[in-house]
C-alpha cells in the first residue's frame, strides 16, 4: 500500500476522524490533514486538540450548521484558485448527522473534485458488532426530541423490513428505549452500542422490551454516546404476505377515503393496529386532511 501523500490541487478532501479512540485516525487522514492549505472544522477547538496530538499544524476555518451556507462560496473560490482543503467534523464522518453538506454540494455544483478519506463512523461501527442483518439497512439518524413525534416516527418504521440505525443522546436514551419497547414490543431484537472505541465501550443485543430495564439497572449504562440498531420487520412468508396485504388494502381504500378513515377500515379488515396503518397510509399518500 502506498504511503506517498500526493494531494491534488483544487480538491476538497472529506476526512473522517476518530469517534473516540485517537488510534483510529488513519495514516492517510493524517497525511491529508498535514498537507492541505486549510482545514474546515465543525469546532476548531476540538479539531485543534486532535491536530496537536498528531503534531499537525494547519490553518483552520470554522464551518458549522450556522455558517456553512454563507461561507461555502468563499471556500469554493479558494478551491478554484487551486488550494486543496480538508473538511472534518468533531467526530467520525462529516455529513453523517454532521455539517458539511452545503460545502460538498457547492463544490460539486462548481464541478470541483471531492475526495473521500474514509474512516470511523458510529453507524458502521455499531452495525459491524450488532449481530443483525447488514446486507441492507436504513440510517434513521436522531429521533425527534418530543415524545409524541418520536412515537410517530417509530410507528412509521413499524413495517420497515431492513435493519434500522438510530443515534441517541444520553439525555433521551431511557425515554426513547421506552418508546421503542411500546412500539416494537417483544417481537424484535435491538443492539445498544455505547461509547464505541472508548474506555467504557459496551454493546449488547437484547429483546427490545428488555432495553428500558437494562438501562435503568445501572446509571452508568445511561452515560455517553449511543447507537441503537433495530431489527427490521419480520421477513417470514406469512408476515410479509400480511404486510403486503395491508398495503394493498390501504392503497385501494385511499383511492376513496382520507388516511384516517382508510386506516380505520383497513384495521378492521386486516386485524392490524390502526396506528402503524395510518402512518403507512400517510407514506403512500400524504393527506393533510387525513
Ligand atoms: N459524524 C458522526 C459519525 O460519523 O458517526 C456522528 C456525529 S452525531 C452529531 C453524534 C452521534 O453519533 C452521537 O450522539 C451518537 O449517537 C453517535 N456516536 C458518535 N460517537 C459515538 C461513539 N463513540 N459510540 C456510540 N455512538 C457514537
Amino acid at each position: 500500500m502506498s504511503t506517498v501523500n500526493l494531494l491534488s490541487a483544487g480538491t476538497l478532501y472529506v476526512v473522517a476522524t476518530p469517534i473516540g479512540n485517537l488510534g483510529d485516525l488513519s495514516p492517510r487522514a493524517q497525511q491529508t490533514l498535514a498537507g492541505v492549505a486549510a482545514i474546515c472544522a465543525e469546532d476548531t477547538r476540538t479539531t485543534g486538540v486532535l491536530l496537536a496530538h498528531f503534531g499537525i499544524s494547519r490553518p483552520m476555518i470554522a464551518l458549522h450548521d450556522h455558517n456553512e451556507d454563507r461561507i461555502a462560496a468563499q471556500l469554493v473560490a479558494r478551491l478554484q484558485q487551486g488550494e486543496a482543503l480538508a473538511l472534518v467534523s468533531d467526530a467520525g464522518t462529516p455529513l453523517v448527522s454532521d455539517p458539511g453538506y452545503a460545502l460538498v454540494r457547492a463544490a460539486r455544483d462548481a464541478g470541483l473534485p471531492v475526495c473521500a478519506v474514509p474512516g470511523p463512523c458510529a453507524v458502521t461501527a455499531a452495525l459491524s458488532v450488532a449481530g443483525l442483518p447488514t446486507n441492507e439497512f436504513v440510517f434513521a439518524g436522531f429521533l425527534p426530541h418530543k415524545r409524541n413525534e418520536r412515537i410517530k416516527r417509530l410507528r412509521a418504521l413499524a413495517l420497515e423490513p431492513r435493519t434500522m440505525v438510530f443515534y441517541e443522546s444520553p439525555h433521551r436514551i431511557v425515554e426513547s428505549a421506552e418508546d421503542f419497547a411500546a412500539v416494537f414490543g417483544s417481537q424484535r431484537r435491538i443492539c445498544v452500542a455505547r461509547e464505541l472505541t472508548k474506555r467504557f465501550e459496551q454493546s449488547l443485543r437484547l429483546n427490545v422490551s428488555e432495553l428500558p430495564a437494562w438501562l435503568k439497572a445501572d446509571e452508568n449504562r445511561q452515560r455517553g454516546e449511543f447507537v441503537l440498531v433495530l431489527e427490521g420487520a419480520p421477513e417470514h412468508e406469512d408476515d410479509v404476505r400480511s404486510v403486503n396485504d395491508s398495503r394493498r388494502v390501504l392503497e385501494i381504500l385511499l383511492r376513496e377515503l382520507p388516511a384516517s378513515r382508510a386506516a380505520r377500515v383497513a384495521a378492521e379488515i386486516t386485524g392490524e393496529k390502526r396506528g402503524p396503518l395510518y402512518d403507512l397510509a400517510q407514506q403512500i399518500k400524504p393527506n393533510p386532511e387525513g
